[in-house]
């Protein structure tokens, strides 16, 4: 049987035996205690790559966003985000259940929302409505198809923010891709945004884990939260070792991810069942099925050929690039689509 090629998502990478092998050497001690040495190491070496005051390791970037939410907010305060957002479609409604937030959605391109936008979003100071208080960007966009933000945007939103008071919050879970893609530096994402949440789970392989950096008052408030949240770990720096592999090793290898998306992307383009493609600007594509398979039977038919990947709306598909996607896979991929 030919092996599994699994481009449901990025996060189902294992840990290579490098990374195995560092994080079986790794020093560990109770992070709730503060002590854990491979912990304290990841969160300093994260701030610093974005120029970024502190950070702090959580198990996951659902947590590291809602606890930045929580943090930026009071209760029935409202926070201005695309309609496409992880924080409203894919957290379990956790900005009102665990911030007792309202959401102001917006109609971005492709998950991408503009100055303008935000500008109109905001309440005005009237005690009928609540209070605008916090503005999330997503870049990349997941539900975008890999989609990045201009960073001139990203300064124009800015504005707006310190304008109206606005704090300024980035889910960066594949924020790696979009610096690769665009050759942009960490520094000037950690200089622009309050906090960041960057995840390691996604292209850069670990098993888990996610970093949110942002002010040394805001971390501290962050970790309070971390505990009621549930995710005080202990000795956390076993996975805490994995994430500095990563950061080490992991990055400048998705811009070969980008590669193999435009490969695949490209045999998809010839084929008469397939309809519209995302832009593909990083390591996902999306994209559209008509004609003789609908988006399920499409999946299906490449799941016979043990490719992996999943039909995200009746008409379409989403394929997810990562580093255990060997370029033979790649080809594999391409000639099993080309058949069809
Ligand atoms: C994966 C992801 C997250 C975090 O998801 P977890 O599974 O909780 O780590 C956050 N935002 C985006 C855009 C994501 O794709």
């Amino acid at each position: 049987m030919q092996q599994l090629i699994d481009f449901r998502s990025d996060t189902v990478t294992r840990p290579s035996a490098a990374m195995l092998q560092t994080m079986f050497n790794a020093k560990v001690g109770d992070d709730v205690f503060g002590e854990d040495p491979s912990v304290n190491e990841l969160e300093n070496m994260t701030a610093e790559m974005f120029g970024m005051e502190s950070g702090l390791f959580c198990p996951s970037g659902t947590m590291t966003n809602q606890i930045a939410i929580k943090v930026h907010t009071q209760p029935g305060d409202e926070v201005i985000c695309d309609k496409m957002s992880h924080i409203y479609q894919y957290e379990g409604g956790g900005i009102a259940f665990n911030s007792l937030c309202s959401s102001k959605l917006i109609d971005g391109n492709k998950g991408r929302i503009t100055a303008e936008q935000v500008k109109l979003a905001i309440n005005p100071t009237d005690i009928h409505k609540p209070e605008s208080k916090l503005v999330s960007l997503e870049n990349t966009v997941n539900r975008g198809g890999g989609s990045c933000y201009d960073y001139a945007d990203i300064q124009q939103i800015k504005k707006v923010c310190l304008q109206n008071n606005l704090k300024y919050h980035l889910d960066g879970a594949r924020l790696f891709n979009a610096l690769v893609a665009k050759n942009e530096t960490p520094k000037q994402y950690g200089e622009i945004f309050d906090s960041i949440s960057i995840c390691l789970s996604k292209g850069l392989g670990t098993p888990l884990g996610s970093v949110l950096i942002g002010k040394k008052e805001f971390i501290k408030k962050a970790r309070r939260v971390r505990k009621v949240f549930g995710g005080g770990m202990r000795q956390a720096g076993f996975m805490a070792a994995a994430g500095i592999f990563a950061l080490q090793n992991n990055i400048e290898r998705l811009a070969t991810d980008h590669l193999h998306a435009q490969q695949i992307a490209a045999a998809l383009k010839n084929k008469d069942f397939v309809g519209e493609i995302l832009p593909v600007e990083t390591n996902i594509i999306i994209c559209e099925i008509k004609g003789k398979y609908t988006a399920k039977e499409f999946s299906e038919k490449m799941k016979e050929q043990n490719i992996l990947f999943f039909a995200i709306s009746p008409t379409q598909i989403r394929m997810v690039l990562h580093l255990d996607i060997a370029k033979e896979m790649v080809e594999a991929t391409v000639r099993a689509i080309n058949k069809l």
